[in-house]
């Protein structure tokens, strides 16, 4: 299976393999946990990466194909 490496500067709109717009933001770490972060966990909006942040972490993860998606600076 090919693997693409997805980069975008903010959150996509859509996800750039499927165009889903199930796209949510991976959380890192221990978030503290609220009733806001509970919705946007069922909602979709928010995946949990794990607690130990990896070298080239993902920034968003598609929730409809699992595509996963880099943050760049700007500049960089
Ligand atoms: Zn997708």
């Amino acid at each position: 299976m090919e693997t693409r490496r997805y980069e975008a500067r903010r959150r996509p709109r859509r996800c750039p393999a499927c165009g889903s717009p199930r796209v949510a933001e991976v959380l890192y770490g221990y978030p503290f946990w609220s009733r806001r972060l509970e919705r946007d966990l069922d909602a979709g909006r928010v995946v949990l990466g794990g607690c130990a942040m990896p070298e080239d972490p993902e920034r968003w993860q598609c929730q409809a194909c699992g595509a996963r998606i880099h943050a760049v600076r700007a500049g960089g």
